[in-house]
């Protein structure tokens, strides 16, 4: 197999096919902090692609209560137990974070899905990706779970005091929304296992797709993707899965004026948590420096998003910022070694990141660069030891074009209506 540079794992790796990166990459980050499981981008999504007939189990995008939860059914733990059988007690990280963005969360000595010769075959060659294909049952409740916690409260609305846990997460219960679509993998399973070449990765933006004219419902690609994100129908004998909302990314929808415009699940997202971009990225696949496209500030300089199990190694581009009322040993064996630094610096916002956080869902288009103009300071107090200052600063966002998208407050400006319109709105 040829050797690819994968940079979620800080070294180089084996990949059926040779490194073709894409002019730009389709990403997104979620901020799980803020995700209220309202289930809106869950339907967006549906009401948009997937209402026909043979897909009603087919959720392209769901939100699933960790750590119980999952659609399919155990999908994380299967996988994770399966790479862990493989290697014994060798699934670790080491070395330092460096900061040139080719090793940010330090190296994974363990072995990834295409590291451990099994299972899915691809045509005449045996062994492309570690995979299993999910028991019929673990598809048919996709909000398995929903709301449950970790240690369920003994009494009604005891959720305990976990005095183990430093800073502010208090409580020993603890669950989390955790949003999920295709991660448009930089290495994408379903693509390596496919035996029919029918699922390509778009050169001009990285989106994974399959070709539904080839592809015969052969299932290699549902039985690879470590994230079940590919999924079959039974109607068409065919796999399906995200498509990215293809046709508003390349701007056709005719609200953007031909600028590129986010996914439906991105764009319907009622917590304002979700943002999702195009990032440039380098021959092999490392980031181009970008420092004011907000994704790229949010992954490599603010270092607050982190992919999803990087450590299966298909190099996701789906990057989350993670919960910080959750133990940091879950949080890190979900999102690397990253974990502890992105958490401390959500807690601690610089002045920055405050106004960068400003940015999510305040339009429909595709955010491609960000500018600061700084104000006041409005508010200082101490939070967990540390000083917390905060800026009326105001951000402003512009897209693929150049043209300015929209201008917004880190203060939320306040209205006060008049006497005689008190109750109206
Ligand atoms: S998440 Fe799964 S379906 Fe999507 S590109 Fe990656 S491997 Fe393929
Ligand atoms: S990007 Fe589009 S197709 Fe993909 S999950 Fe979101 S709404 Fe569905
Ligand atoms: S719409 Fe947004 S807030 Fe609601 S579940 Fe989806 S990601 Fe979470």
């Amino acid at each position: 197999m040829p050797t690819v540079y994968n940079w979620h794992l800080g070294r180089p790796m084996s990949y059926p096919y040779e490194e073709a990166a894409p002019a730009e990459q389709f990403a997104f980050v979620i901020n799980i902090n803020r995700c209220i499981g309202c289930q809106t981008c869950t339907m967006a999504c549906k009401s948009t692609w997937t209402f026909a007939k043979g897909q009603e189990h087919m959720w392209w995008t769901n939100v699933e209560t960790k750590p119980y939860g999952g659609y399919p059914q155990h999908w994380d733990v299967e996988i994770l137990g399966r790479l862990e059988q493989a290697n014994p007690g060798g699934q670790r990280w080491s070395g330092a974070p460096n900061g040139n963005g080719r090793s940010p969360y330090g190296t994974f000595d363990g072995k990834g899905v295409f590291e451990v010769p099994h299972a899915v075959a691809r045509g005449d060659q045996p062994n492309q990706v570690l995979g299993y294909l999910p028991a019929e049952e673990h598809w048919s409740a996709p909000n398995i779970y929903e709301d449950t916690p970790q240690q369920g409260p003994t009494r009604p609305m005891d959720f305990g005091q976990g005095e183990e846990l430093a800073g502010d997460r208090k409580h020993k219960a603890w669950f989390f929304y955790l949003a999920r679509l295709c991660n448009h993998c930089s290495y994408p399973a379903c693509l390596a296992a496919c035996p029919r070449t029918a699922i390509y990765k778009r050169p001009e933006d990285g989106i994974v797709l399959i070709d539904q004219k080839e592809c015969r419902g052969y299932r290699k690609c549902v039985e690879a993707c470590p994230y079940k994100k590919s999924l079959y129908r039974g109607t068409t004998r065919t796999s399906e899965k995200c498509i990215a909302c293809y046709p508003r990314v390349e701007g056709k929808d005719p609200e953007t004026g031909g600028a590129p415009m986010e996914t439906r699940c991105m764009a319907a997202c009622i917590g304002q948590v979700r943002m999702q971009g195009l990032v440039k990225v380098n021959k092999d696949t490392t980031w181009v420096e970008d420092r004011h496209n907000p994704l790229y500030y949010l992954v490599h300089v603010a270092k607050v998003a982190l992919p999803l199990y990087p450590q299966f190694g298909t190099e996701p581009n789906g990057y989350y910022i993670p919960p910080r009322w959750v133990p940091l040993p879950y949080l890190r064996q979900m999102f690397g070694p990253g974990v502890e630094q992105a958490v401390e610096r959500y807690r601690h916002p610089d002045r920055e990141l405050l106004a960068v956080l400003q940015l999510f869902r305040r339009s429909n288009q595709i955010i491609s660069r960000y500018e600061l103009k700084e104000g006041p300071k409005v508010y200082e107090t101490t939070r967990g030891g540390k000083k917390f200052e905060m800026f009326d600063d105001t951000v402003i966002a512009f897209n693929k074009h150049g043209k300015e998208i929209f201008r917004t407050q880190v203060e939320e400006p306040v209205y006060v209506r008049s006497h005689a319109h008190a109750n109206t709105i």
